[in-house]
């Protein structure tokens, strides 16, 4: 791993210590500095603890009971905390990536596909729950973080990382630090504008990449799930998202852009040469000639790492490049 202190989300090389409180955690035979790492999807619910190296260590997960009440839905999420922490688990820090919309640091979320929670105090009562201090972020967001830290992206200070998959989401990544915004929504390349007067966009526009390249959109315009998708389909996809990566490498001054998700790791070797070809044929300048498009690395722990990057970077230990 890669330890800094020199970069804005650099990995501090000393634990932390919070007042009060030893720094190590245990959990059976695993002891470390450890983060209470929390995903909140559609899907599903995951609770995990992560170490200092990435590594998760327990974890945790249900269906999300996305139309229960908004107090079934947190007891649902407290539940898999409590199983986390069975046995005497002592985490520093509690770091959530969650679906937004999300008013600043997660102090009340509305995710899109939890009905549940309209404006859920989410931060405040994850707080009282677990006792240490918690961090909030969106989940794509959270996933450019664990990809800086231990994914595709580790020795990058300038990226994008991207995921496609039910809908498009990203997090910026610039000198070395995670571009938040004056409401924290930066990096949300799924409503980069791909093809004018293109199809209608959940957010009221037309032509978005997520109206055109996410699963989605994909079931709506083919009529059948993104995973039936023939080789067209894949290859329209993989040139719309190319096309949003060059717009931004061009935008930003970066060269690499780290792309994970259900929908574009699915399709896999062909959509990957699609979407490289687009950002070859796109991002022309000087600095943005020879942008890089990656799959995402972190597979199945991505949320859970990224969560717990979040976490890290809450407290001013940072994770990243
Ligand atoms: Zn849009």
């Amino acid at each position: 791993m890669l330890l800094s202190t020199t970069r804005g989300h650099g990995l501090a090389t000393r634990p932390v210590r919070l007042r009060g409180r030893e720094p190590f955690g245990t959990v059976g035979a695993v002891t470390g500095d450890l983060a209470l790492a929390i995903d909140i999807g559609g899907t599903k619910l995951e609770v995990g603890l992560v170490d200092l190296e990435g590594g998760v260590v327990r974890r945790a997960r249900v269906a999300t009971p996305a139309r229960e009440g908004a107090e079934d839905m947190f007891a649902a999420l407290a539940g898999l905390v409590s199983e986390v922490l069975d046995g005497g688990a002592d985490p520093m820090v509690c770091g959530v990536g969650t679906g937004g919309p999300m008013t600043r640091g997660g102090a009340t979320v509305s995710p899109i596909n939890i009905p549940a929670w309209r404006g859920f105090p989410l931060h405040d009562r994850l707080a009282e729950l677990t006792e240490v201090p918690t961090f909030v972020d969106n989940d794509a967001k959270a996933l450019a973080l664990g990809e800086g830290w231990v994914g595709a992206a580790r020795g990058s200070d300038d990226y994008v990382a991207m995921v496609v998959s039910t809908g498009v989401g990203g997090g910026i990544v610039l000198d070395g630090r995670l571009l938040d915004g004056a409401d924290g929504n930066a990096g949300h390349i799924g409503h980069v504008m791909v093809v004018p007067d293109g199809h209608q966009c959940g957010c009221g526009a037309r032509g978005c990449l997520e109206a055109e390249a996410s699963g989605t959109a994909i079931a709506a315009i083919t009529g059948r799930p993104a995973a039936e998708a023939g080789p067209d389909i894949v290859h329209r996809t993989g040139t719309l998202v190319g096309r949003a990566v060059a717009s931004v490498a061009n935008l930003l001054d970066l060269r690499l852009a780290v792309v994970a998700g259900s929908v574009a790791l699915g399709f896999g070797d062909a959509f990957f040469a699609a979407a490289q070809a687009e950002v070859d044929r796109s991002a022309r300048l000087d600095f943005s000639t020879g942008t890089v498009i990656r799959p995402g690395r972190l597979g199945a722990d991505g949320p859970l790492v990224g969560a717990a990057a979040v976490g890290w970077r809450g407290l001013g230990v940072g994770v990243g490049p």
